[in-house]
C-alpha cells in the first residue's frame, strides 16, 4: 500500500516512519524546504528515541521518500494522513488554516481514489469541513473523483513516541463509509498483532475521543498539584498521599505526580481548544476552566518558593536550572515550564545558568543571551546559590552532591531524596512535601 503523510512534524514523521517501517510505501511531504532536504541528508528535525533508525533505514531501504511537491506524492496513494499542525488561534479555538489548506491541495491534486484520513488533532466538525474543501478543490478544476474521509487521532507521547507508535494502547479511527473501515484496517494490522486494538467509530466520535483524552490527563496532573499545594499548608506530604490514593486499582499510579505544571504542544492548546467548543454549544467546561487556571499558576510556584527562600532579594544571585523541554526524552521546548521561572528569574535580577541534555538547541531559539549555556549540570551549577530542577532527564536524578556547593535545592519534580538532602546539609523544597531547612 501506498501513503502519504502531509506534515512532517513530530506526528507526521513518526507516523510516515513507522508506518514505512512495517513495509508501507511512504512519502512525506512539507512545504518547509530545509526540513525535507535535511530529512534527505539524515538530519531530523526533532529529537525522539530511536526516530533516527527507523527513519534512516526506511529512507535507504527506500520504502520512505521526502518531497515538498504533494502533486508527485499523490499518484498511487490509497491513504493521505493530514499531519499538519493546529495551534491555538487567539480565542483559544484551534486554528484549521493549515489542515484545510491541505485538504485544498489533495482535492487540486488527487488522481485517484483516496481514503483522506485527518490525524491532526482537530475539533469535533473538521472532517466536514475537510469533505468540503476537497469537494469544492475539485469542482474548481472541474473532476469528481471518488473519495473518503476519515479521522485517526494521534496518541503517541513525545519523548516515546516510536514505541507508541509501534505498540499502541489503542487505534481509534472515525469512518464513515465501509470502505474507509476496510482500507485503515488493511494499513494498521501489522500493528494490532500482539492484542493492540483498533476502535472504530463514528467521525465525531473519534475526533472527540482525543481532546476527551487529553483533557483527562491534563485533569489528572492541574487536581494532583491542587492537592500538593494544600498538603503543604496542612504538614502532609503529597508523595506519600499519592501513593496511598495510587494503590486504589479505580484511581492508579500513572499520572498523578505532582509537578511544576503541564507544558508541551498539546495539553494547553487541547485543554483551551476543549473549552472554546464548549462555550461555541453555549456549554461552559468548567472543570477545565479550572485545570487550566491551577496549571498557569502552577508554572509560578517554584519561583515563589525562590523568592520566598531569599526573601524577595533575588538581585545578583545566581540560579542552576536543571532541564529545559517540557518533559524528558524530547527537546520540545513549546509552553515548557522552565521558560516561565527563567523568565521570572530574569525579571527579579538573577543571573541564570541552564542545561538541558537535548533541548539546548531549540531553547537557544528563545533564550538567546539571556542565560548562560552549561555543559554538564556540575557547570551549570558552578557558583550558583540555588539549584533548580526543572525536567526530571535520566541523568539529574543521582547526582553526586559533593561536587555541588549550592546548599539550597528546588526540585520541582519530587525526585529527590529529601531526607537524605536534609542530611548532607542541604535546604531542601519539594513541590507539596514537608520542607526541610
Ligand atoms: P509540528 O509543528 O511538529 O509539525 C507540523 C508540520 O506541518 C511542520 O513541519 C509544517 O512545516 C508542516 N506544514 C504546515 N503546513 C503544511 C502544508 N500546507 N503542507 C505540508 N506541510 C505543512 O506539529 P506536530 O507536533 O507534529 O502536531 C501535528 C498535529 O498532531 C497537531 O494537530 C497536534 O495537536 C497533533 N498531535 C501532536 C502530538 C505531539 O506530541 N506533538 C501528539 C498527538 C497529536
Amino acid at each position: 500500500m501506498k501513503v502519504v503523510v502531509i506534515g512532517t512534524g513530530y506526528v507526521g514523521l513518526v507516523t510516515g516512519a513507522c508506518l514505512a517501517e512495517v513495509g508501507t510505501e511512504v512519502v512525506c511531504v512539507d512545504v518547509d524546504q530545509q526540513k525535507i532536504s535535511n530529512l534527505r541528508n539524515g538530519i531530523l528535525p526533532i529529537y525522539e528515541p530511536g526516530l533516527e533508525e527507523v527513519v534512516t533505514r526506511n529512507y535507504q531501504n527506500g520504502r520512505l521518500a521526502f518531497s515538498t511537491n504533494i502533486t508527485e506524492a499523490l499518484p498511487g496513494a490509497e491513504v493521505a494522513f493530514i499531519a499538519v499542525g493546529t495551534p491555538p488561534g487567539e480565542d483559544g479555538s484551534a486554528d484549521l488554516q493549515y489542515v484545510l489548506q491541505v485538504a485544498k491541495e489533495i482535492g487540486t491534486h488527487m488522481t485517484g481514489h483516496l481514503v483522506v484520513v485527518t490525524k491532526s488533532t482537530v475539533p469535533v466538525g473538521t472532517a466536514v469541513k475537510v469533505n468540503r474543501a476537497i469537494k469544492e478543490a475539485m469542482l474548481e478544476r472541474g473532476t469528481l473523483i471518488d473519495y473518503d474521509v476519515a479521522s485517526n487521532p494521534e496518541f503517541l507521547k513525545e519523548g516515546a513516541a516510536v514505541a507508541d507508535f509501534m505498540k499502541p494502547d489503542r487505534i481509534v479511527v472515525g469512518v464513515n463509509t465501509e470502505r474507509a473501515q476496510k482500507v485503515l484496517d488493511q494499513l494498521y494490522y501489522p500493528f494490532l498483532l500482539n492484542g493492540h486494538p483498533i476502535i472504530f467509530m463514528d467521525i465525531a466520535s473519534a475526533e472527540m475521543t482525543k481532546y476527551a483524552a487529553n483533557a483527562m490527563l491534563a485533569t489528572k496532573i492541574s487536581f494532583m498539584n491542587d492537592i500538593a499545594g494544600l498538603c503543604e499548608l496542612v504538614g502532609a506530604d503529597v508523595n506519600k498521599v499519592r501513593k496511598g490514593i495510587g494503590s486504589d486499582p479505580r484511581i492508579g499510579h500513572r499520572f498523578i505526580y505532582p509537578g511544576i505544571g503541564y507544558g508541551g504542544s498539546c495539553f494547553p492548546k487541547d485543554v483551551k481548544a476543549l473549552v472554546r467548543t464548549g462555550m461555541e454549544y453555549g456549554r461552559s467546561l468548567r472543570i477545565l476552566e479550572a485545570v487550566e487556571a491551577v496549571n498557569d499558576d502552577q508554572k509560578k510556584v517554584m519561583f515563589d518558593k525562590i523568592d520566598r527562600h531569599f526573601e524577595g532579594d533575588l538581585r545578583g544571585k545566581t540560579f542552576a536550572i536543571w532541564g529545559l523541554s517540557f518533559k524528558p526524552n524530547t527537546d520540545d521546548m513549546r509552553e515548557a515550564p522552565s521558560l516561565v521561572l527563567i523568565d521570572a528569574l530574569l525579571q527579579a535580577g538573577a543571573l541564570v545558568r541552564v542545561f538541558d541534555p537535548v533541548a539546548m538547541h531549540e531553547a537557544k531559539k528563545i533564550l538567546a543571551d539571556k542565560v548562560a549555556w552549561c555543559t554538564d549540570l556540575y557547570d551549570a551549577a558552578a557558583g550558583a546559590d540555588a539549584i533548580a530542577l526543572v525536567t526530571e532527564w535520566n541523568e539529574f536524578r543521582l547526582p553526586d552532591w559533593q561536587r555541588i556547593k549550592a546548599r539550597t535545592v528546588f526540585d520541582g519534580r519530587n525526585i529527590y531524596d529529601d531526607v537524605m538532602l536534609h542530611k548532607k546539609g542541604f535546604t531542601y523544597y519539594g513541590i507539596g512535601t514537608t520542607q526541610h531547612t
